[in-house]
């Protein structure tokens, strides 16, 4: 029960030109209305006894013991604990390649990529908010691969909840397609005869439809959701956790896109994790690098590289980060470093991460790699833990000709392989689409 003195935390847009709004309406509607991104009112700080108490927790508790003071009230603690213990179902490994270099993998839970975080949890606290409503609630996302495979796994099976993926024919892997296409259940898979770009507008289309709107609750999984950035703080805090000496200063290194990722380790920054800094890797989309050098923040056009899911010329996530900081670049560039690697580089990276330490990454690992490298060839007495964000078998075609050998599959991606597909073929054609949607009820 809330006594009328307790305030119940709210979310403000970054853009401040819409009211606060509740938990509810800042997770279902994704965007608010001004194209800002939600904020939380109130970032608390950790308790002055959070790390001892901490020692020796598992990962899902600490987490959860995270998570209450990020949320504070906002849901019942056992409905929270319970939330989290099924997020964070999985381990999150920190390797020492060195003494001053530490890996850290992201990718043990089902769609082999560090978005599983996100994903995971996003559903699981949508259907809860939504579980004294009577209508379903509809997911609709467009995906050039490997969100999809996140959000579809992310959401398989939860209740009150059905998915709609969009994809582009022929444009995603096998093993991406198989990941959306071979769940079932509440998830059912659309293959679009068209772009990437096809599949965004049919999906921003169908949510300013009012047919729609009437007849569904529409909602998006898309990564500017608040949900998403909560337990993407965990891994941080689990990462500091794991770490035997921490008599140097403590650095994460992370390969940023859309910067969601690094804007959650801020927020556990704030909250009081431990760690000096944050190093941003960015690959040859290099707009943040830019602004860490210069203080202009210049969207550019995105540039296609092997690092693909860091293809990004415009990464919302900014907004956050300046909001965070006030708008200050000076502020912004204490705490973050930037580099930006081409993909020749990558590719050097992914061949010597093989050689000097048998490790395989994938690209997106491997310009983390890179960042962390050249961050403490500048800082002699720092260390680095740099984020290894996904599985090296979802990028066979860039990873196996630089390493020689094969990379194994993991046994999740093995069951997949001889699943049959099964996507429903749909035009690029609003009017179609729309049909299609309105028919199935
Ligand atoms: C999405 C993604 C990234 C980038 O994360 P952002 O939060 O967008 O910065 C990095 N690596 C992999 C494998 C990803 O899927």
């Amino acid at each position: 029960m809330h006594y009328l003195w307790q305030s119940i935390m709210k979310f403000y847009s970054t853009k401040h030109e819409v009211e606060r709004v509740g938990l509810k309406k800042a997770v279902l509607e994704s965007l608010p209305a001004d194209n800002g991104l939600y904020m939380p009112e109130e970032i608390k700080q950790l308790p002055i006894d959070f790390f001892e108490k901490a020692e020796g927790l598992s990962f899902a508790e600490l987490s959860f013991q995270f998570a209450r003071v990020l949320m504070q009230d906002l849901v019942p603690e056992e409905v929270l604990r319970k939330i989290v213990h099924e997020t964070v179902n999985f381990d999150a490994p920190l390797i020492s390649l060195e003494d001053r270099l530490h890996c850290l993998e992201l990718w043990h839970g089902p769609s082999l990529a560090f978005k599983d975080f996100g994903a995971r949890f996003m559903s699981r606290l949508m259907s809860h908010l939504c579980e004294d409503d009577n209508a379903e609630l509809d997911i609709l996302v467009a995906t050039s691969g490997d969100t999809g495979g996140a959000v579809a796994l992310g959401f398989y099976d939860t209740p009150g909840i059905r998915v709609t993926i969009l994809y582009p024919s022929g444009k995603v892997s096998m093993l991406q397609e198989k990941q959306l296409t071979t769940l079932g259940k509440n998830i059912t898979a659309l293959e679009v005869d068209g772009s990437f770009d096809d599949c965004q507008r049919l999906v921003k289309t169908a949510f300013l439809d009012e047919d729609l709107s009437k007849r569904f609750r529409l909602s998006s999984a898309n990564s500017i959701n608040i949900a998403r950035l909560i337990p993407q703080c965990f891994y941080y805090l689990q990462a500091y956790m794991s770490l035997k000496n921490k008599s140097k200063p403590v650095y994460m290194c992370v390969p940023s896109g859309n910067f969601g990722n690094i804007t959650a380790g801020l927020i556990a920054k704030r909250m009081g994790l431990p760690f000096a800094g944050f190093i941003a890797s960015n690959n040859a989309n290099k707009v943040f690098y830019n602004y860490i050098e210069t203080g202009v923040y210049q969207p550019s056009k995105t540039v296609a590289t092997i690092s693909n899911a860091m293809d990004v010329g415009a990464p919302s996530n900014f907004q956050r980060i300046l909001d965070l900081y006030g708008g200050a670049h000076e502020k912004i560039a204490q705490d973050v470093s930037a580099y930006s690697f081409d993909d020749q580089q990558t590719e050097a990276a992914i061949g010597q991460l093989h050689q000097q330490y048998a490790y395989v990454a994938c690209p997106h690992t491997a310009v983390a790699y890179l960042g962390a490298q050249s961050f403490l060839q500048d800082h002699p007495d720092a260390q680095v833990v740099f984020q290894s964000t996904a599985h090296p078998s979802k990028f066979l075609d860039s990873v196996e000709p630089i390493i020689g050998t094969s990379v194994e599959l993991p046994a999740a991606l093995l069951k997949l392989k001889d699943r049959p597909k099964n996507s429903i073929p749909v035009s690029p054609d609003y009017a179609e689409f729309k049909a299609f949607l309105l028919s199935r009820g």
